[in-house]
């Protein structure tokens, strides 16, 4: 297994629709274990495969949030096939969008048929955060992220601020990078 980078917001490669899996063959299944890792470092609940930069139809959930009795659940091709009229409101956040939260109203419960680790069909009923962390999971295959279910403003002020943290921490990269190129050279012309 393998930690991927997490890619955050603003971003094109978060925004794209993206393809079902033919099969899930070893390829999709060390796709499948990486990302369940990277969630888990993060850490985080839930994690789709945009987030790190592959355009399929895959996601990994796990909301055990206890080490020592974890719950994965790892699923290609998502589609929901049921949902209650029950809705839930929930305060939502992404890895994606680090530090920002906003409420969203989901259907409560919901039944989602899925391509196992194994190519299996195989269906799940899930109500609470579990309901919450798949629908947002599935939301991102779609290219949408859980601020594109708040108002307008509310979700410009989030990108704005992840703008502007991204343009700071580029800069910080930068220096950083031109300091150690100055140490190296003061060093070669010391000796
Ligand atoms: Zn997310």
């Amino acid at each position: 297994m393998a930690i991927r980078d997490i890619i955050t917001a603003p971003d094109p490669r978060l925004k794209q629709r993206c393809k079902p899996v033919d099969k899930v063959d070893a390829e999709i299944v060390q796709l499948m274990d990486d990302m369940l890792e990277t969630m888990y470092l993060a850490p985080g609940v839930g994690l789709a495969a945009p987030q790190v930069g592959v355009t399929k139809r895959v996601i990994v959930v796990d909301v055990s949030k206890d080490e020592d009795n974890r719950n994965p659940h790892q699923m290609a091709n998502p589609e929901l096939v049921w949902t209650s009229d029950e809705m839930l409101d929930y305060e939502e956040g992404c890895l994606s969008l680090p530090d920002h939260y906003a409420e969203v109203t989901r259907p409560a419960k919901i039944r989602v048929r899925y391509l196992d680790r194994e190519n299996e069909i195989r269906e799940l009923e899930a109500d609470g955060l579990l309901a919450v962390c798949i629908q947002h999971e599935m939301d991102h295959l779609e290219g949408v992220l859980f601020v594109d279910h708040i108002s307008k403003i509310k979700r410009d002020l989030i990108l704005r601020k992840l703008t502007k943290l991204k343009k700071q921490l580029a800069k910080e990269k930068a220096r950083g990078k031109s300091r150690s190129r100055q140490t190296v050279s003061a060093v070669s012309t010391g000796t």
